[in-house]
């Protein structure tokens, strides 16, 4: 069985909208989970997280204009659930960083799918498509530069607190 170019697009689609709904669940419980240790860090998921939602619904949008069931949605994104536990269930005592990297590296998984689909848009000669892609992408770009400032400080924050509190035997 062969797989047509507009039928890849499409499942691509679908495992965008699942990531977006999975970035979402993730943010959101991440937020609170940092909210003591950097409430600018968990300000700025919670405003991602709105962000997520909005271009879940712009997916879904985008699939239902090319002819897509969007019936099924909700069970693709019911199985990438697992996904987002793997990188938000971790946390450990040094979980501010880790969530930090999860973020981080999750952003980047976005930018490459957005990336890929962008091209695969070129291909299916849908320039709708490729606008909606392009904003996303610019999105998550400007999440991955905020992330990428946020990560030293936080860092070197994380272990200034823990060396003060080792010292003072907490
Ligand atoms: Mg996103």
């Amino acid at each position: 069985m062969t797989t047509t170019s507009h039928e890849h697009l499409m499942h691509w689609l679908r495992d965008a909208h699942a990531m977006e709904e999975q970035a979402e669940d993730m943010l959101a419980k991440t937020a609170s989970r940092v909210a003591d240790d950097s409430p600018e860090f968990a300000s700025r998921l919670r405003d991602h997280a709105s962000v997520s939602k909005v271009q879940a619904q712009h997916l879904r949008e985008c699939i239902a204009r090319l002819g897509g069931d969007t019936s099924a949605l909700k069970d693709l994104a019911a199985k990438a659930v697992g996904t987002a536990q793997a990188l938000s269930g971790l946390f450990t005592s040094d979980e501010v960083v880790k969530a930090a990297l999860a973020v981080y590296t999750f952003d980047h998984m976005e930018i490459g799918s957005y990336r890929s689909l962008m091209a695969a848009a070129q291909v299916a000669g849908d320039p709708d498509t490729l606008r909606m892609c392009e904003l996303h992408l610019a999105q998550e770009q400007e999440m991955a530069l905020w992330m990428e400032s946020l990560l030293p400080g936080l860092t070197q924050r994380f272990l200034r607190q823990s060396d003060l509190q080792a010292q003072s035997g907490a």
